[in-house]
């Protein structure tokens, strides 16, 4: 297969920020208490007091003057003591009267700290993209020393502040060219800068430079075709490379919107014709049977991805592996969540069978296309091998 470096957006941050789901599904953990108790109060005002980041999502604090909660680090001037309520969770807060601030948004937490410090992490240096992002900076500002901070960053993402920084420049990079923007343009608004030197290097990580990637975003034109499939409605799209999309849904109208979603900047043409031999293929890979070529594919891909994935696709028919076993397979044991995270960002069903992945005690969870999916296509292989 080709992984071509050459598509239309890159998933990483979408990967990571741009489906919370996924995300909160990949770094669930225990919930913490209900309840504040009176010490913890002391400790909870010193936080408010310091805007510490490092309780956001531990707690949140109430003010009745207001009738306004915040988490801790909120920007907003400080109230006074007596006018403060503490709440372990947003939820508590609105049970007794109280509204989230608009200013700090304390519902975006989700109640796992740890999962917490880590978006909250991604923002800051979404923030401060155009600055440089040291790892001793990010350690001030979240009160943890550099050294964990990054180690903890990399367990739960599978790659560096510096690693994601990057992506966000290069991920705002496209956005802005595929928008129109002139070069010098979308590379300064991108944190980019404008040396001649950057431009080199973003030229490498483009795999073209920027104006011509400018040009190709803009022309992309994606052909696609609905189909049926044993899985209801199956979508495939392809670039001229070839397939960059392999979807299922209810409806028509529900892949359409999604292709659209996926590739806002394309000119999408429905070619069902023209698709044919590539959804015979599919539906023949479905069930088991033998194909004459392999399937090419014109998809991007983190490297941490493109692994992952590369994997997935050496997994023979029927069988099936953990994630656990997935991150050991692809040398790096303790990413078992960012496994998941790969598989969930997966966007070419089948083609790669990210529906071979379960959990570590066998059972079937998480499937893009929904967990009933995954279990008929298990179940079809299954069957096939009997
Ligand atoms: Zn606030």
């Amino acid at each position: 297969m080709t992984l071509a470096n050459h598509a239309f957006q890159d998933m990483t941050a979408d990967a990571i920020l741009g489906q919370e789901e996924n995300f909160a599904m990949a770094l669930a953990g225990a919930k913490s208490n209900q309840f504040i108790s009176p010490e913890g109060e002391d400790q909870a005002w010193k936080a408010v007091v310091g805007r510490d980041r490092g309780h956001d999502g531990k707690f949140v604090f109430a003010v009745s003057t207001t009738g306004i909660y915040c988490r801790p680090s909120c920007p907003a001037r400080r109230p006074r003591r007596e006018n403060v309520r503490f709440f372990a969770h947003p939820e508590n807060a609105e049970k007794a009267g109280f509204r989230a601030c608009l200013r700090c948004r304390p519902r975006l937490l989700s109640g796992n700290p740890q999962s917490d410090v880590i978006k909250e992490i991604c923002r800051y240096i979404e923030q401060h993209l155009d600055e440089p992002i040291t790892l001793e900076r990010l350690g001030k500002a979240f009160r943890q020393s550099p050294f964990h901070l990054q180690r903890r960053f990399k367990a739960a993402l599978g790659i560096t502040p510096r690693e994601y920084a990057d992506s966000c420049r290069m991920r705002q990079l496209k956005r802005n060219l595929q928008s129109g923007d002139n070069v010098t343009r979308a590379m300064y608004d991108a944190g980019y800068g404008s040396s001649s030197r950057l431009y080199e290097k973003t030229a490498a990580q483009l795999g073209m430079t920027p104006d011509k990637y400018r040009r190709g975003a803009i022309a992309a034109i994606i052909r696609y075709s609905c189909t049926d499939s044993p899985l209801g409605r199956m979508l495939i799209a392809a670039t001229d490379r070839g397939i960059c999309a392999i979807q299922f849904a209810r409806s028509d109208g529900e892949l359409i919107e999604g292709l659209k979603r996926e590739f806002p900047f394309a000119v999408r043409k429905r070619d069902e014709g023209g698709l044919q031999e590539w959804v015979e293929a599919l539906l023949t890979k479905m069930t088991g049977g033998e194909l004459n070529a392999a399937l090419p594919l014109d998809i991007r891909a983190t490297a941490f991805q493109r692994r992952v994935w590369t994997y997935l696709q050496s997994i023979p028919f029927g069988a099936t592996r953990s994630y656990g076993e997935v991150a050991k397979a692809i040398g790096q044991p303790s990413a078992s969540r960012a496994v998941a995270r790969a598989c969930a960002t997966n966007p070419v069903a089948v083609a790669i069978p990210c529906h071979r992945i379960v959990r570590e005690d066998g059972n079937i969870s998480g499937y893009r296309w929904g967990v009933e999916r995954k279990k008929t296509l298990l179940e079809m292989e299954q069957r096939q091998l009997r």
